[in-house]
């Protein structure tokens, strides 16, 4: 069995299910892998023993089998080592460097029933320089990587005659950020017109929403404005490097609203290091003057309705992101906050929705683990728990039950400040950031000081040991 994405950068809590986990962009290493299994399949030989430790040799692709993990007296790790001696100590992610030239599902099944992404989606490109140290994907699909606008036309052209959707979402982690946005939005719609196929733009950023930009989505059909400051207060976003400020905020729904938008949706998280009480209040008050920008405008001048809506998840710390290190609040101090929330956005146009903070232990503990819990898995899934992230089949208690008979404690993986010098369960993984970048990155968080955007100039992330790999690596213009 074979497992990819981003859950993999810390294949560890899965070791003893998976035979084998290709670290990084899948394009061209699932070739290589299928070639390696032909090539084993028809030599005769029957043992997958020996057919994992072909597979071993691609890199990328780590086979947690032929590894071998001691411990500390403490239950920290002391050391990660390959058992045989031609195996790399280090994993490193495949990159695709060319993403215009790599493969790209362009007739992708069509589900008949309802599923949560119904449309078509065009990846415009691959990773993100923005530095928000919470993103665990803003640092491990370094560097950036742009399709050209040409095989993007391609390939939309392609998706909406093989679907028939009559959506289609312009996907990456900060889509405002793709060089020629503007371009590609008008010729797609324009080429759409007649089919009015709606064009959505997830993961927009504040500061990169650009007005005629708006203008043109708006033209064909308004889909909900979506932003994401992340944290309620000026302070905590420079901690987590959300460059954004609340200016930034209300000058754009302003101008959305002043274009008709009616409907606006915030996401924040709870519970990101060195939040106060002060920070939470600060959603409320945004959500506040959200609603006091739309009454600000004249009737004539803005829709017919306002309809915010605020949502929280319950931060995670993840593996290869500056706070790799620090704790997970405690279930009790998330639901604290999540009430405070709750009295706070008491508004007439404004709905709160909120997270399972019992989802988000769990999350917080398998993002962080180790192969020990590979033992929990196993108790957990003979104590009935299935489909545990649809909330309806969440069995909390069966995984609670599980931690007790294996004597695992979750607590030592979501909630205990790691050292520096720890060994973590994903050390033998190369991410391309490099450790010392995250430390750096930590350390500036607790002062609140920001980072900027690496394509203004290298900020050396540990991208920049990989010859080649970062077209960025050499902008040094400050
Ligand atoms: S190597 Fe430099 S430019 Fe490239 S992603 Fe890292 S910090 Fe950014």
């Amino acid at each position: 069995m074979l497992a990819g994405g981003p859950c993999a950068y810390n294949p560890e809590p899965l070791a003893d299910i998976i035979d084998f986990f290709l670290i990084g962009d899948g394009e061209e290493a699932i070739n290589e892998i299928v070639d390696c299994y032909k090539t084993w399949k028809h030599s005769g030989d029957t043992d997958r023993q020996n057919f994992l430790k072909h597979v071993a040799s691609i890199e990328g692709v780590y086979v947690p089998s032929l590894y071998e993990v001691s411990y500390n007296d403490d239950g920290t790790i002391n050391a990660i080592v390959p058992k045989i001696d031609s195996l790399p100590h280090i994993i490193s992610k495949r990159v695709v460097t060319d993403l215009s030239g790599a493969a790209y599902p362009e007739r992708p099944i069509v589900p008949y029933i309802d599923i949560v992404h119904d449309r078509a989606v065009l990846e415009i490109f691959r990773g993100c320089t923005r530095g928000c140290r919470f993103c665990q994907a803003g640092m491990i699909y370094r560097p950036i990587r742009e399709r050209s606008a040409d095989s993007l036309l391609e390939l939309a052209d392609k998706l909406i005659r093989a679907t028939g959707y009559s959506e289609m979402s312009l996907s990456s982690l900060s889509t405002g950020d793709y060089s020629q946005l503007e371009q590609l939005v008008k010729i797609l719609l324009e080429r759409f017109q007649d089919e009015k196929v709606a064009l959505s733009l997830p993961s927009l950023r504040l500061d990169s929403v650009d007005k005629s930009l708006l203008e043109r989505i708006q033209s064909v059909k308004k889909t909900g404005l979506t932003f994401a400051p992340e944290a309620g207060t000026q302070r905590l976003r420079d901690v987590i490097n959300k460059g954004i400020t609340d200016d930034d905020i209300l000058r754009t729904v302003k101008y959305a609203f002043r274009q008709g938008w009616q409907s606006v949706k915030l996401y924040f998280m709870i519970g990101l290091p060195t939040e106060t009480d002060d920070d939470l209040y600060g959603i409320a008050e945004m959500a506040r003057r959200i609603l006091d920008v739309y009454y600000s405008i004249p009737k004539e001048q803005r829709g017919r309705h306002i309809d915010i809506t605020v949502s929280t998840s319950s931060f995670v710390p993840k593996p290869f992101t500056p706070f790799q290190w620090d704790p997970q609040d405690k279930i009790d101090r998330l639901s604290y906050k999540q009430h405070l929330l709750q009295q706070q956005l008491r508004m007439k146009h404004v709905t709160y929705h909120w997270s399972d903070n019992r989802l988000s232990f769990m999350e917080a503990v398998f993002a962080r683990g180790d192969r020990r819990l590979g033992r929990v898995l196993a108790a957990a899934l003979a104590n009935g728990c299935r489909f545990d992230a649809w909330t309806d089949y969440f069995n909390y208690e069966g995984w609670l039950k599980a931690f007790e008979q294996c004597g695992i404690d979750p607590e030592f993986y979501a909630g205990r400040i790691r050292s520096y010098d720890e060994v973590l369960p994903w050390d033998h993984i190369d991410a391309g950031v490099s450790k010392d970048f995250l430390i750096r990155e930590r350390e500036r968080a607790l002062k609140g000081k920001t980072t900027f955007d690496c394509r203004r100039a290298c900020i050396k992330c540990g991208m920049e040991r990989w010859e080649g790999v970062c077209g960025n690596a050499n902008v040094d213009t400050l």
